[in-house]
């Protein structure tokens, strides 16, 4: 006897996609969440194309591009001087621009989709133990319930119980470097449809707009404040070259700081235990792709448990981890070369400022970075 067909352990972006896309498709699921409450934060705040591009079918897309922005641009600038402008405008997608919107915003988009199409999510519920055998998983929570299920996937985060309980590695490290994050209200000069990094020679500071009015300023430094205030976010700006009349913080609505790890799950699939998002890869936000990946990892992992149940080999869900883990560690490749250029050590940063100018002036470095970017490399 089973309770449902998937168990998806997890309501963050990851694990409301994998259910929303479940439920459409008529598949028995149950979602669960630690925490009371889904989480109001900001975090991550680009959705890229293929990530629009995937959500269609869901029609979340057309949701989410209504209460975004658009920035077709992304430039790398040093100082007042364009490195590399890199033009989402020019790909073939409906979507040619990076949308920023808050996590908080796509979540809650994708948790009304699938209210919509009768799934819930059962919260607050921890899972604490699961275990698997040839027919089944077998999950006990916090509560003492147990619940049956088919299949169960860790869409729990960085620090995944279903990704332990499988005895699934999590190879990597974390860098040295903190990371601070503010969202603020800015005076003076701040783009409005372009995401801009900075590459001073005091170090990186990336300035995004956000709807609302608001913008985040992202910036790595050696020791970030647990709750960035308005004076330190402008102290930064202005050692970085972007204060001083140019841009003028009057608030900050919500900071943090983060370090980041780097690693990615030795495999997606163990049995009937699968992983998907941040419980199978996580890396540095540079190039803003984590919650993106993520939200595609679900996406292909709903059409392989779609197969599956109906009757497709097993090996289907090892193709989903053939496929989807490649695709993460390149992206921890691509972001650790970014968050290694950006943090490298000062003496070194002019030359680095030399070099990507130099490369930025090749089209087919500007196109490659709007591939990779935009995640259209990965359909
Ligand atoms: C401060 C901050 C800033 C960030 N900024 C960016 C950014 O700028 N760009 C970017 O791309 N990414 C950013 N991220 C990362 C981004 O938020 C994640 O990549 C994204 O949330 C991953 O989604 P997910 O659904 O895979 O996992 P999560 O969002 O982590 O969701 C996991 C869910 O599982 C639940 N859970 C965990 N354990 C259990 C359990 N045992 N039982 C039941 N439920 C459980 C948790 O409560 C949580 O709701 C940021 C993260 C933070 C914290």
């Amino acid at each position: 006897m089973y309770d449902t067909d998937v168990l998806v352990v997890g309501a963050g972006p990851s694990g409301l996609t994998l259910a929303a896309s479940l439920v459409s498709r008529g598949i028995a699921t149950i979602v669960v969440d630690a925490q009371a409450a889904g989480s109001n934060t900001s975090r991550a705040a680009v959705v890229n194309a293929r990530t629009l591009e995937v959500l269609e079918d869901l029609d979340v897309a057309r949701r989410l591009v209504k209460e975004g922005i658009q920035a077709p641009r992304f430039t790398i600038r040093d100082g007042s001087r364009t490195l590399i402008p890199v033009d989402f405008s020019v790909l073939p997608s409906a979507y040619p621009y990076s949308l920023m919107v808050p996590q908080s915003t796509t979540e809650r988009l994708l948790l009304d989709r699938l209210t919509e199409l009768g799934g819930s999510v059962i919260r607050p519920k921890t899972l604490t133990t699961i275990d698997q055998d040839p027919d089944g998983v077998t999950a006990v929570f916090d509560d003492g319930e147990a619940i049956r299920a088919r299949y169960a996937v860790g869409a729990d985060g960085i620090r995944s119980t279903v990704r332990e309980h499988a005895g699934i590695g999590f190879q990597g490290g974390v860098y040295d470097e903190s990371f601070t994050l503010a969202d603020v209200r800015l005076a003076g000069d701040a783009p409005v449809d372009e995401v801009i990094l900075f590459w001073a020679k005091a170090g990186l500071t990336v300035v995004a707009p956000l709807p609302g009015g608001i913008h985040r300023i992202v910036a790595p430094v050696s020791e970030a404040p647990e709750e960035p205030t308005a004076a330190f976010v402008q102290q930064l700006l202005d050692e970085r070259g972007l204060g001083e009349g140019r841009m003028i913080v009057t608030d900050v609505v919500w900071g943090s700081r983060f370090r980041i790890h780097h690693r990615v799950a030795d495999t997606y699939r163990a049995g009937r235990l699968l992983l998907a998002g941040d419980a199978a890869h996580v890396h540095s936000p540079a190039g803003g792709q984590g919650m993106n990946l993520g939200i595609q990892d679900a996406v292909a992992l709903a059409d392989a448990l779609v197969a599956v149940l109906a009757g497709a080999p097993d090996a289907v869900l090892d193709d989903y981890s053939a496929v989807r883990r490649p695709i993460a560690l390149g992206v921890v490749k691509m972001t650790d070369r970014l968050t290694r250029l950006a943090t490298l050590p000062r003496a070194g940063r002019p030359i680095r400022n030399i070099a990507i100018g130099l490369a930025g002036r090749l089209p087919a470095v500007r196109l490659g970075l709007a591939r990779q970017l935009s995640g259209l490399v990965y359909r």
